[in-house]
């Protein structure tokens, strides 16, 4: 069966209807939030009622772009400038964010990068740039949130957690990916992160969870999804058949961050049209 263009979907899924926003009073932070699926979770967040701060590497016209959009639906928003790798600048863009909004409700960590190469052809540059932006960038921001989360505790009024990290992970935290160890490292290792803080800061009542994504179509991955050929060999690896829309991710980050998720912590959603189903052993094995 052929890959189905987005505005397809309609027919086959859920309707969405007007969002329910659960998010209300709570500030967001997305990392990498001026494209792809950070732009798709800082709009769902806005729709569900946070206030959100798009972070953003190089592209300040996009970041505010987003920041617009969720303003336009009637949140607070600004884009800020930051590299999550870099630890002054991670605490200068936390600094900010409590003076302007006063504190963070949900952080999630999305920015993430590829540099992909053989293992042999792999320079040590490709390998320490993805683990800079891809594990240190979450442990930076992860470190930065809980100070603050443990600084305020819990706000009923706002939510029954004390806070809530949402790391944007990958099905190459369990499936291993040949020609990108460098990516797949990242993730195996945001995964174990992910869960070692959830361990660590639940009796504060902080819930630290993965989204992981499969294929979905933004530029990071555009060789996968741009030719028909390339789509077809895309869908042999995906049983539900289409590939993912960055909104397909949002929802999903609006509602574990929501109190609906509240005894959720230290899981990892695969976000990812059945890709970790091993479609492999469908008809074979
Ligand atoms: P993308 O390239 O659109 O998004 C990555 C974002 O991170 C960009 O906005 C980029 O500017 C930002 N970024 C890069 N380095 C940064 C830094 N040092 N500081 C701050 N921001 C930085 O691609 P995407 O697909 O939306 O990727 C978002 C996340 O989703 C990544 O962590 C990626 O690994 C993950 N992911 C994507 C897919 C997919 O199929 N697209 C699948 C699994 C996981």
């Amino acid at each position: 069966m052929a890959d189905r263009p987005s505005n397809d979907r309609s027919a086959v899924t859920q309707p969405h209807g007007e969002p329910v926003r659960r998010l209300t009073g709570q500030k967001a932070l997305v990392t990498g939030g001026s494209s792809g699926i950070g732009e798709g979770i800082a709009i769902e967040l806005g729709k569900a009622g946070a206030d959100v701060v798009v972070n953003y590497l190089g592209n300040r016209e996009a970041a505010e772009a987003v920041a617009q959009t969720i303003i336009d639906n009637g949140s607070k928003a600004y884009a800020h400038r930051a590299d999550v790798s870099d630890e002054s600048n991670v605490q200068e863009m936390f600094d900010r964010m409590r003076r302007e909004f006063g504190t963070i409700d949900i952080l999630v960590c999305n920015a993430g990068i590829q540099k992909d190469a053989g293992l042999l052809d792999m320079t040590i540059d490709q390998w320490r740039a993805v683990l800079d932006v891809n594990l240190t960038g979450q442990f930076l921001c992860a470190r930065e949130a809980i100070r603050e989360f443990k600084r305020r505790g819990v706000v009923e009024e706002v939510s029954c957690a004390a806070g809530k990290i949402i790391s944007i992970s990958s099905v190459h935290d369990i499936i291993p990916w040949a020609g990108h160890v460098n990516y797949a490292a990242s993730k195996g290792g945001v995964k174990l992160l992910m869960q070692s803080i959830a361990q660590e800061v639940a009796p504060d009542r902080i819930r630290v969870n993965c989204l992981s994504p499969g294929a979905i179509r933004t530029p990071i991955n555009r060789q996968a999804w741009e030719s028909q050929e390339a789509r077809d060999a895309l869908m042999t690896l995906i049983p539900y058949n289409r590939i993912g829309e960055v909104d397909d991710v949002g929802r999903v980050a609006a509602w574990i961050a929501s109190d609906d998720a509240d005894y959720i912590t230290g899981a990892v959603l695969y976000v990812d049209g059945g890709m970790t189903l091993y479609p492999g052993f469908e008809t074979g094995g």
